[in-house]
């Protein structure tokens, strides 16, 4: 016999959150998705009203279920989205998506603004990946260095101050075990989710998803009937994430609601180590107001495109530069 959903008392359940114990019928799942996202974002203050926000949509489970989330929840603060994509240049990945997004936001009345690498970098991801000088330089590191420029450059002329993506709970506490593990102890702090401008455009990116589980999104999209893509990208590299994906999966099956309490953990850590950076033997609070913006070192200028660096040549400077020069 079905069970009956724990919180309406009503419907049949479709979903156990094993974590918490609930069971859930299909409303009442995806209205529990909705307020916890809603709840994030005011936790945060990540949304302010009116903001123009753009939100980096690449077609698949996420960033898809962002935008829906973002269109059907936040009236009151009612911000303008702005859907942007970036068009990688990955000859038959990519084009699906590019019209799964552009179907969607059609539907759903919200403008949909697409760059390409070529346009921007001259140089599409198929071609980088014929001219890499090694196999050292992985394509994932290529492309998200890339697709970094790609987003502020579209979303600064989209007028938009916010930046929203579809990185979940999951990535989060991933994101965390990689900068653990590479002794990158200061970007941990960086990763607390308090918006904070950067750059001298004063841009802020913002991760509402990131209480969220990511099996929790793709049961999201499916009852709220958001296509998405499911191809993999024939580039994606087996990096450790994907180690740490399978490890923390697993350690999830045996112990439910483990990952949601590594996020609790990390974020207090992300928050000590925003207030006291690990590079400091200081104990006072260095940057007590977290609308503060990055650093408090003075700007520099990448000495080729002029953009914001913390470096004579910015990242993705020396990325085209190795690509195309093998320097
Ligand atoms: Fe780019 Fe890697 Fe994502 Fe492919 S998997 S789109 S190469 S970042
Ligand atoms: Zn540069």
């Amino acid at each position: 016999m079905s069970k009956q959903c724990s919180k309406c008392s009503k419907n049949d359940a479709i979903y156990m959150r094993q974590y918490s114990g609930e069971f859930l019928c299909k409303i009442c799942f995806v209205k529990s998705i909705e307020y916890k996202v809603k709840r994030t974002i005011s936790k945060f203050s990540m949304i302010k009203n009116s903001d123009r926000v753009a939100v980096a949509v690449s077609g698949g489970k996420d960033s898809l279920a962002l935008l829906n989330i973002l269109k059907n929840t936040l009236r009151g603060i009612d911000p303008v989205l702005i859907a942007i994509t970036v068009d990688e240049g990955i000859q038959g990945y990519r084009d699906e998506s590019l019209e799964i997004v552009r179907n969607f936001c059609s539907k759903i009345g919200v403008e949909n603004r697409v760059v390409s690498y070529s346009e921007l970098f001259g140089l599409s991801m198929d071609r980088a990946m014929e001219i890499r000088p090694s196999e050292k330089i992985s394509s994932c590191s290529i492309c998200g260095t890339l697709r970094r420029r790609a987003i502020d450059l579209l979303s600064e002329s989209a007028g938009a101050k916010v930046i929203a993506t579809g990185h979940n709970l999951d990535d989060y506490v991933q994101t965390f075990l990689i900068n653990l593990f590479a002794g990158d102890v200061e970007r941990i702090g960086w990763t607390y989710p308090s918006p904070v401008e950067y750059g001298t455009g004063g841009l802020k990116k913002i991760k509402p998803l990131m209480e969220i589980y990511e099996k929790e999104l793709v049961l999201y999209a499916i009852h709220t009937n958001i296509p998405f893509q499911t191809e993999e990208c024939p580039y994606k590299d087996e990096s450790i994430r994907s180690a740490f994906r399978a490890h923390l999966n697993n350690l999830e099956k045996i112990h439910p609601g483990i990952k949601y309490n590594a996020y609790n953990s990390i974020l207090k850590i992300a928050k000590r180590l925003k207030e006291f950076p690990a590079n400091t033997e200081n104990t006072t609070p260095t940057t007590p107001n977290f609308t503060d913006k990055v650093n408090s070192q003075e700007h520099r200028k990448c000495e080729l495109c002029n953009r914001d660096s913390s470096n004579k040549i910015c990242s993705v400077c020396r990325t085209l530069n190795i690509l195309t020069k093998g320097n």
